[in-house]
């Protein structure tokens, strides 16, 4: 089969791979229906990510089973399935708590971007849509897979609240989905920060109220200008610059929350400027399972529409042109068909 491999900052290739078999008796191996680019993908091809050495890419997946191990129990071949990027065994106590990303037997599912995929911990890690899903609900679907759960716990873990004054920084696929998980919480006014107008557009259609295009601290201002001096009860941090994470914080009032999902690079703090700051923190890496039977309830009932995030459409052999669109900022998310 041919599958994504990232060599280094650039330079992914779409090239032969091996197909992938059964390791463990716990795994499955999925026939892909859609994949796609993930915006943490861009931190490697970027090269503000070290790569060890030539890496099969893609971390969200949906498809049908293929063939499952001896020991899985709950998943069968021919269902259509969904799953996240870390692989879990959903009993263990981080995950019976909600942290699945955290499971005391957790392993990171990579090299999706490809027509076959082996997802570890098939019983825990994935979940079945009530049939196969018409065409025109797979982007729904995957978007469930990371980028809709990531923007889920960031509302989430922001403990957006009905009425509540949210504030998102980042405009990435995340941060529109946040804006459309805030929305099905109950948020009361969302501001969306976003300086591109295709992004704002979709930030509005999917329940902000307001934009602010300034950053840093001019964009702390211009929120501050906007509450009343008082600042947002829920901030959703879906960058993860220190910019963007000093700009969360900042944008919060004293006793408000910030739900952090942006993936840290080069960010510090200072001690002092936390202390006094006052406000809430969590965040980490999104624990999708958590969310995945809600959120895959809501697309098959058409009450949400996160597909709309993918902006470009493309096979996956083109798969080279998909990620130079998003790093040049041309598209927002590429979704790829095997
Ligand atoms: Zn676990």
């Amino acid at each position: 089969m041919r599958g994504a491999v990232l060599y280094g900052p650039g330079d992914v290739r779409f090239e032969d791979r091996a197909e992938p078999t059964i390791v463990n008796q716990t795994d499955a191996i999925i026939s892909m229906a859609a994949t796609c680019v993930c915006g943490s993908d861009l931190w490697p091809y970027r090269g503000l990510q070290a790569i060890a050495g030539p890496t099969p890419m893609g971390h969200e997946y949906c498809g049908i089973v293929d063939e499952v191990g001896s020991a899985v129990r709950l998943i069968k071949k021919g269902q259509f399935v969904i799953g996240s990027f870390f692989a879990s065994d959903n009993t263990c106590p981080h995950c019976h708590h909600g942290y699945q990303t955290s499971c005391r037997h957790k392993e990171f599912v990579g090299g999706a971007q490809a027509p076959l995929l082996r997802v570890p911990l098939a019983d825990g890690t994935l979940v079945a849509s009530p049939d196969v899903p018409p065409d025109d609900l797979i982007p729904s679907i995957l978007a469930c897979s990371d980028v809709l759960g990531t923007g889920w716990f960031a509302a989430d873990a922001a403990n957006v609240m009905p009425g509540a004054t949210v504030v998102v920084v980042g405009d990435g696929a995340v941060g529109l989905l946040g804006i459309l998980a805030a929305k099905q919480m109950g948020a009361g006014r969302i501001i969306a920060m976003s300086g591109h107008a295709t992004r704002q557009k979709l930030a509005r259609e999917f329940g902000a109220a307001e934009v602010v295009t300034e950053r840093g601290d001019e964009g702390v201002t211009r929120i501050k200008q906007l509450t009343n001096g008082i600042g947002a009860d829920s901030v959703l941090e879906c960058v993860g610059t220190e910019q963007s994470m000093r700009q969360a914080i900042h944008c919060t009032r004293p006793g408000g929350s910030v739900g952090y999902v942006g993936v840290p690079h080069g960010v510090e703090f200072d001690g002092q400027e936390l202390f006094y700051a006052h406000v809430r923190l969590h965040g980490g890496p999104a624990p999708v399972r958590r969310y995945l039977p809600n959120l895959i309830e809501l697309v098959w009932e058409r009450k949400i529409n996160p597909g709309r995030v993918f902006d470009l459409t493309l096979p996956l052999a083109e798969v080279v042109e998909g990620y130079r669109a998003m790093d040049e900022r041309r598209a927002i998310k590429t979704l790829l068909r095997p």
